[in-house]
């Protein structure tokens, strides 16, 4: 335990304290994060509007600096100028933990550099909620942000992501999560995945069920595939990730020699892996096809 008491936020001219907000529940909002946002000089918001409802929601109105992906590079400097002239400031993103696939990581880091104090005012994070509760294992894991939107990388991302020792974390929108469980379901069959929807919101739902079963779960009802989303997958079976690195040996001297589908026929068949697996891989690796229907037939 810290000296500090419970809900005084003790501010430190010149420091930046990095805070979490609800992921869309407002009483997540801890009282020290609250006391923290009504106590310093100044929040670097990602979106001013959205982070407005939260400070009328708890009585603050300290001013605020919109600091997004399109202008964190340009607003850094004036705002490590304010920590260096003894201001305090917090920074927010519109829900979570910031820079848990969101703004604030060139911020934090100029701060740091200029050698001023950056604390933590921890709180939600969706990622981290979904596995407190996937029932997957929870010792070591892999958060990998956002699957690509584009379908062939996404699908090669995902055949990476196959062996994965660790239970992998990943975030995404409602626009693409029935396109990205397809693939996963593709690559994956009947390996567990739990999807984690709204949570903390009133519509919460979560399912752990085989990658398979959880496409047609989705598919199954509308409303299902609304709001925001966090997919946990379970671990590879160890085996799998020494047969994958072993695809990838093999891979990489028959792509010399032969097109991919033809290198991911026979190496499919020498280490037990799933023949649209491997083709992913050898596609990762630079492997290519004259024609790519054929190819993907033929994997
Ligand atoms: N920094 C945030 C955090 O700590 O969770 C994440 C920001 S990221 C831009 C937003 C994504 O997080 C959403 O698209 C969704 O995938 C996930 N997410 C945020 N809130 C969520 C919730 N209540 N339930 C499920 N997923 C959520």
């Amino acid at each position: 335990m810290t000296s500090a008491s419970e809900h005084d936020a003790d501010i430190q001219p010149g420091s930046l304290y990095v805070v979490a907000t609800p992921i869309g529940n407002l009483g997540d909002l801890s009282p020290r994060a609250r006391a923290v946002l009504a106590g310093v000089s100044r929040i670097a918001a990602e979106d001013t509007r959205t982070t407005a409802v939260l400070l009328r929601h708890c009585g603050v109105d300290t001013p605020m600096t919109a600091l997004h992906d399109h202008n964190e590079a340009q607003v850094v400097d004036g705002l490590v100028a304010r920590l260096q002239a003894g201001e305090s400031l917090a920074l927010v993103s519109d829900a979570g933990t910031p820079l848990i696939s969101d703004p604030g990581f060139q911020l934090v880091r100029a701060a740091r550099n200029a050698g001023c104090a950056v604390l933590a005012v921890p709180g939600p994070c969706a990622a981290i909620a979904a596995l407190s509760i996937a029932g997957l294992p929870s010792d070591s894991f892999l958060f990998v942000g956002f699957l690509p939107p584009k379908p062939a990388a996404r699908r090669q991302r995902i055949a990476e992501l196959a062996h994965e020792p660790r239970t992998v974390l990943l975030y995404e929108s409602s626009h693409r999560v029935v396109d990205s469980l397809a693939d996963l379901a593709a690559v994956l069959g009947e390996r567990p995945l739990m999807l984690g929807r709204e949570l903390s919101k009133r519509f919460e739902q979560s399912v752990l069920l085989p990658a398979t079963a959880l496409t047609q779960w989705i598919a199954e009802d509308p409303n299902r595939q609304r709001g925001e989303f966090v997919l946990a997958i379970s671990p590879a079976p160890a085996a799998d990730s020494d047969q994958a690195r072993e695809a990838q040996r093999l891979l990489r001297v028959l792509l010399a020699e032969m097109p991919a589908s033809r290198a991911a026929r026979a190496v499919a068949a020498l280490t037990g892996l799933r023949k649209q697996v491997v083709y992913e891989l050898a596609l990762g690796l630079g492997g290519a096809d004259a024609n790519d229907a054929d190819a993907t037939e033929g994997a």
